[in-house]
């Protein structure tokens, strides 16, 4: 959920049908939903042994924080974590029965790489882990218990030390989903202490949280938080994103183009788990359309690409583009460049696409994940910002015409 839509649901008002607030209401009442699925998720089947259960579950859950870590391990360095860590608060200290045998301070990679493999090692054990029908010894669960204690270790790490990084890759809902069964698993089988999880007690204001360009006391900022007024304000989406009296247009729209990005970012990211390179071996929005990508680099000439590809390279692009000073200058005195509005139309006709691809290919997903009401809104908010100023081509629009014409009168 984005801090806007958050701000949104902290009012308490009646909200009128047909309005962008039901919309909302509609997704928080979807939310609720995605942590009953978890809730239920993690329950043990009928018939099922309990131990068998806990086995699989660790097995998975150290597959999926093993590749959450290593996609944040680049900037997880001795330099940036010389201790492992959460916060000035906790510290970790690694014992095992090798080298370690009295518990040591170590920089974070190093304890994570120790943890990683202390972990493989007893899920390789057949003693620990039988394959073949073996019973489970007896001290399985206490050993289960100190892999999730490890395990958990690792998540409050990545939030508190690394969780920029984690939103840059805009794989904050693909951590947070990941989390959110973790804990529901461990609270259901009483297999962590509240001590144990104190780290991340608060961690749930910090789910879903989006990136922020802006400084707070600058111009822009506040130009930021005026467009954000008007749309917790509840006034009609169309209202909200016409210019402000005495603002400038290029704020404006630089405000737009960056809190667009960073919610589309979110979106993707949201779903970027059921986009791979089999499922979307081309970027497209259905068979009609097919999108190629070129920039100045490596792909010169429109070059076809898998999706998670595609998008990575937009991501990436977009982001040099509004963080490059001499494109959207913070420095209020600083006057735009006159490519500004070219800039503008092109990032806002790249993101597009990923609305284009995202409804067309993964509306599953985002159903599945109750985000619907979300997406749309955030699409209206885009289409009728886009069309309000014309920055974007009928012709790039026309893939979700239909759709548009249902959704937005
Ligand atoms: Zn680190
Ligand atoms: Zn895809």
């Amino acid at each position: 959920m984005s801090l806007v839509l958050k701000q949104v649901f902290n009012k308490d008002r009646t909200f009128e049908p047909g309005t962008p607030r039901i919309e909302l209401q509609r997704t928080r009442t979807r939310s609720r939903e995605a942590k009953l699925y978890f809730k239920q998720a993690v329950q043990l089947p009928q018939g099922k042994g309990l131990h068998d259960w806990v086995a699989v579950h660790v097995v998975h859950f150290f597959n999926r924080i093993k590749q959450i870590y290593g996609n944040i391990s680049d900037s997880c360095t001795e330099q940036s974590c010389p201790v492992m860590s959460g916060g000035p608060k906790y510290e970790y200290h690694w014992q095992d029965d090798g080298k370690y045998k009295k518990p040591t301070a170590l920089p974070a990679p190093k304890y994570m790489s120790l943890l990683m493999d202390w972990i493989e090692v007893q899920m390789n054990n057949e003693d620990i882990f039988p394959t073949n029908g073996t019973p489970f010894p007896k001290t399985f669960m206490q050993v289960a218990k100190k892999i999730l204690s490890r395990l958990f270790r690792v998540f409050v790490h990545v939030y508190i030390h690394h969780f920029d990084r984690v939103s840059q890759m805009g794989a904050e809902a693909h951590v947070n989903t990941c989390y959110k069964h973790f804990y529901y698993f461990v609270t259901e089988f009483n297999l962590m202490n509240h001590k144990q999880l104190k780290p991340l007690v608060f961690n749930k204001d910090r789910t879903f949280r989006p990136k922020r360009k802006f400084e707070p006391g600058t111009q822009r900022f506040e130009l930021h938080k005026k467009a954000q007024a008007s749309l917790n304000a509840g006034l009609d989406l169309k209202q909200a994103v016409q210019l402000p009296h005495g603002e400038g247009l290029h704020d404006w729209v630089a405000v737009h183009v960056v809190d667009f990005f960073n919610r589309i970012n979110l979106i993707y990211g949201t779903i970027s788990d059921s986009c791979t390179e089999q499922s979307c071996p081309v970027m497209s929005g259905g068979p009609k359309y097919e999108y190629r990508w070129q920039d100045d680099g490596k792909y010169k000439r429109p070059t076809a690409l898998p999706a998670p590809k595609y998008m990575s390279l937009l991501m990436d692009w977009i982001e040099v583009q509004i963080n490059n000073e001499d494109i959207f200058p913070t420095n209020v005195g600083t006057p735009f460049p006159k490519t500004f509005m070219q800039v503008a139309k092109k990032i806002l006709s790249r993101l597009f696409r990923v609305f284009v691809h995202v409804y067309i290919h993964h509306f599953d997903r985002v159903s599945h994940m109750g985000a619907e009401a979300h997406v749309n809104t955030c699409y209206k908010h885009f289409y009728y910002f886009v069309t309000e100023f014309n920055l974007t081509d009928h012709k790039e629009l026309e893939p979700l015409k239909e759709m548009t014409s249902r959704m937005c009168h």
